[in-house]
Formats: structure tokens, sequence, C-alpha cells
């Protein structure tokens, strides 16, 4: 059922209002109407009351009722608007800033016209206020994302801003722990080689407990050597003051000559410690001392991380110019949860003070900038007493200054000859 609307006619001619008026109940719409005989009287009813359609009559000199229309439709007036006239200029009503919604032609005032008019007035209302309505609140919804925007915003500086405190403390910090660890290099050298120099035959008389000591002496001092060397390694990786001096050698005979001189770290455990050596050329251009870093540190783990069993160490080509290298244990393993941790500095699986492994929890943070800085990536399985693997991928050539000696094969001389080691 339509809802019953309220239509206000105005028409200062009381004959042509009532015959409206009958022409409107005709329509069959259900209706109430009101009617004045004056625009101010008009103007008076709409201030009061809501209606749902307005017609107004007006006369051929009365057409500056006209002007007064956007007038009351800017004080938030909106109701549709039909206009009757007498001689109807289609142009004349249709101009958008006058506010009519439709006019009529007296000629046309019959109840079939005026209920098409009046019903698609009202729809055409409706849709204007649904309009008007999703406007607002797309408006308001604006205005809220401005603000939030400018919360975002600010805390974006000042994330910004604190991030960029923090990078300068890091750097600080960074290049206290380089000057400092470079500062104890020295003195620890000396450590290393007056015990060294004392121990020597020519070294003068010393008792077997002089001895004792002076070993002791030797191998702490080497033990401190090692970590100074790791923490300035990390603390030029992380200042971006990292050597790094890409050649062309031979990543074979580099791996055999590793591998060598990791044996004497095997020592006293029941572990054989194997090369699979799958390369068809085995010609790269990289840093040698630094791929010398990476295996050292991976090789010295699985070693310190396993009691007895194997380590292989395994290289094989890929696709695309790039290469594995595999380190593979049968040690203690790494439980699933720990292995998202052991890149970051510092962190150990035993973090306790009485464990059993040493070590500054530095050595595969260093790796992996290394591999990342070569363009590679490091991947770890492990499974708890059963062991892991260390796999690192590489480029053949790292991008560095020039590509074209690839071509010129004369891998740098490494003087130890390969062999297997168990
Ligand atoms: P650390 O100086 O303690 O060896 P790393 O950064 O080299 O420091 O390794 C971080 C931690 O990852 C180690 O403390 C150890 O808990 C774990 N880890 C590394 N390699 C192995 C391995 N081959 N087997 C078992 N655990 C390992």
């Amino acid at each position: 059922m339509e809802q019953t609307l309220k239509i206000l006619v105005v028409d200062n001619d009381e004959i042509e209002r009532v015959s409206l008026c009958s022409a409107l109940d005709k329509t069959g719409i259900p209706m109430e109407i009101s009617e004045v005989g004056n625009w101010n009287n008009a103007i008076a009813a709409l201030t009061i009351n809501p209606y749902d359609c307005v017609f107004l009559t007006i006369p051929v000199p009365e057409q500056n009722y006209l002007t007064q229309i956007p007038t009351i439709r800017s004080s938030g007036i909106l109701v549709p608007l039909v206009v009757i006239a007498d001689e109807v200029k289609e142009n004349h009503f249709h101009s958008p800033t006058l506010g009519v919604t439709e006019y009529l032609s007296r000629s046309r005032l019959d109840p079939e016209n005026l209920a098409q008019v009046l019903r698609y007035c009202i729809r055409l209302y409706r849709t204007e206020m649904q309009l008007t309505w999703t406007n607002e609140r797309l408006r308001e919804s604006n205005e809220v994302i401005n603000q939030k925007n400018q919360k975002l915003q600010a805390q974006q500086q000042l994330i910004d801003w604190q991030k960029l405190q923090l990078l300068e403390a890091s750097q600080l910090k960074s290049e206290f722990i380089a000057t400092i660890s470079h500062e104890l290099l020295t003195p620890m050298n000396a450590i290393i080689g007056f015990s060294q120099l004392l121990l020597r035959p020519w070294g003068g008389e010393i008792t077997e407990r002089q001895r004792d000591m002076l070993e002791r002496i030797l191998n702490s001092g080497k033990h401190l050597l090692t970590l100074l060397h790791d923490v300035l390694d990390f603390s030029h990786l992380e200042i971006g003051k990292f050597a790094f001096k890409p050649q062309i050698f031979n990543l074979s005979q580099l791996i055999c000559s590793i591998v060598t001189e990791m044996r004497s770290l095997s020592k006293g455990k029941n572990l054989s410690v194997l090369i699979h050596n799958h390369l068809q050329n085995p010609v790269v251009f990289n840093d040698p001392l630094r791929v010398q870093q990476i295996l050292n540190n991976l090789l010295s783990n699985a070693i310190k991380f396993t009691e007895s069993g194997f380590i292989w160490v395994e290289i094989e080509e890929l696709p695309e110019n790039r290469l594995v290298i595999a380190v593979r244990d049968t040690g203690i393993g790494i439980d699933a949860e720990d292995i998202k941790n052991i890149f970051t500095a510092f962190w150990q699986v035993d973090r306790t003070t009485s464990r059993k492994y040493p070590g500054t929890g530095l050595g595969l943070a260093i790796v992996d900038s290394l591999v990342k800085i070569m363009g590679g990536q490091i991947t770890v399985e492990s499974q708890l007493g059963n062991g892991s693997m260390f796999r690192i991928e590489l480029p053949r050539q790292i991008s560095h200054p020039h590509p074209k000696y690839l071509h010129d094969l004369s891998p740098v001389k490494i003087t130890r000859s390969c062999q297997r080691i168990s």
C-alpha cells in the first residue's frame, strides 16, 4: 500500500486551485492536500510542516516567483517542487540553479499526468536524499580517514626519527667495539708471538711446568684472537666497513685446503671429515678469504657440536651459474624452535653460563651477512639429536668489478694439496 502523501497546492486563483486539487484527488494516490493562495503563505506552511510535494502555479505576469525558489532551497527546504505555468518554456524552467523539480503545462493537468509527475518527483527526491545522505557519510568517513592519516604521518615521522637515533647509537656502538677490538689485537698478537718464541727450542731453557703454562697462554691467546676477529668483523659488517676483495680462484682447492686445516680441530673426537665434490668447473669469482671465513665458521661449528660420526662438505653446481656448498654433520642437531634464531648475533641455543660448548654466538650472524653480500642465501635443516645441514647457495660470480675475467681462467694459487681426511 502506498503511504499517504502530504501535498501543498499554491495558486492565487481559487477556481484553478480547486480544479488542480480535484485532479490530484483523482490520481488514486492516497494524499492529504493543503492549499494556499500565495507564495508567502506557502513558505510559511513549508517551514512548519514537512510536505512530500508542492504544486506551484505561476501566472505569467508573476514569474518573479521563480527567483525566490533558490532562496528557499538554500534555506534547507528541499521538498520536490512542480511548477505549473500557462505557457511552459522548457529552457526557462530547466536551469539547474533554479531548484524546480519538474514543470507542467496547464493544458496537461489531467489525473494520469499528475500521478506520473508526482511519482517521478518523489522517486527523484528520495534518490537525491539518499545520495545526499551517502555523500554526507562519505564526507564524514573521509574526515575520519584524513585525521587518522595525519596521526599516522605524525607517528611515522616519530618512528623515522627514533630509527635514526637508534641507527646513530648502533653505529656509535659498532665503531666503539671496532676500535676497542682493534686496540686489543696488537697486545694479543704480542702475547701469542712471545709465547710462541719462548716455546721454540732456542727460546731458552724452560721447565715442563713452564712449558705447560706457556702452551696454555698460547692457546688462550689464540682463542681470544679468534673472538676478537669475530667481534671486529661483526662490527665492521654493521657499519658497512667490511673489506671485500673478489678475485678468480679454484673453489675445490680452497675447500680442500680449509678441510685439511680443520682436521686439527677434530683431533680427539671420533670424527671423519669428508668432501663430496661434484663440481665440473671449480673456478669462481669471489673473495677467497671471505669464502674461507664462511666455511671455517660452519666447519668449526660442525666439529664443535658433533661428538662422533661424520662431517661432510658437499659442493655441486646448480642451473644458472649457481653453486651449492653444504656442510652436514651427525651432531647434536638444533630444535625447530631454535633454528629461526641461530643467525641472530650473540644468540646461542644454550645461553647458560655453564654451557658445554664455548663461543660468542657471532659466527652464524657473520656467515649470514657474508652470504647475503655475495648475493647468496643460507638455509638450515636439522633434527635434534641427529645432526644438521647448513646449505649455502652462491652465484659462481659475485657481482663485482670485472665479470669478463671469469673467462680468463687463472686460478689463484692455493698451496695445500687436496686430500680427503678422516
Ligand atoms: P657460536 O659461537 O655459539 O658457535 P654461532 O653463531 O656460530 O655461535 O652459532 C649460534 C648457535 O647455533 C650455536 O651456539 C649453536 O647453539 C647453534 N649451532 C650452530 N651450528 C650448529 C651445529 N652444526 N649443530 C648444532 N648447533 C649449531
